[in-house]
């Protein structure tokens, strides 16, 4: 079991995180993409030559979490995190992840869009 996957058998859904610490600036992260709604940061752990995350400001634990009402901010995120990969210039392909949940793996409670690229990726996932 690698160590994100234990990770996230422990991680529980909770007011704060260390994406909830970021976006208040409590601790250093440098951001490649910010505006009213969302902030991109790369990962710290990443898993491919390219991995950064786009997160939204509201604090959305989780996908599933999600109301009606955030349809606008989760499309968002997806075209912030397609126009990040074009700044990038990641014209060959990149993969979008959002794990979700003990059995997606989420290791941090605070929804987060997972853009990977650079190199070939498998699938299917492990
Ligand atoms: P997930 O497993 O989908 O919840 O992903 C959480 C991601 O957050 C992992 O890929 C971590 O490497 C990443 N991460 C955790 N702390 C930080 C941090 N301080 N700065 C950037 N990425 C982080």
């Amino acid at each position: 079991m690698s160590d994100e996957v234990q990770l996230a058998q422990t991680a529980e859904a909770g007011e704060d995180t260390i994406f909830g610490k970021i976006l208040r600036k409590e601790i250093p992260c440098n951001f490649i993409y910010e505006d009213n709604l969302c902030v991109a940061f790369d990962d710290i752990s990443p898993q491919a030559p390219v991995h950064f995350l786009v997160i939204p400001r509201k604090p959305i634990s989780q996908l599933s979490k999600a109301d009606d009402g955030d349809e606008a901010l989760l499309g968002h995120l997806l075209i912030v995190a397609k126009k990040i990969a074009q700044k990038r210039n990641l014209k060959n392909g990149f993969r979008i992840v959002i794990n979700d949940g003990t059995i997606g793996a989420q290791s941090v409670y605070h929804l987060h869009v997972h853009v990977l690229s650079g190199r070939q990726l498998q699938w299917p996932p492990g």
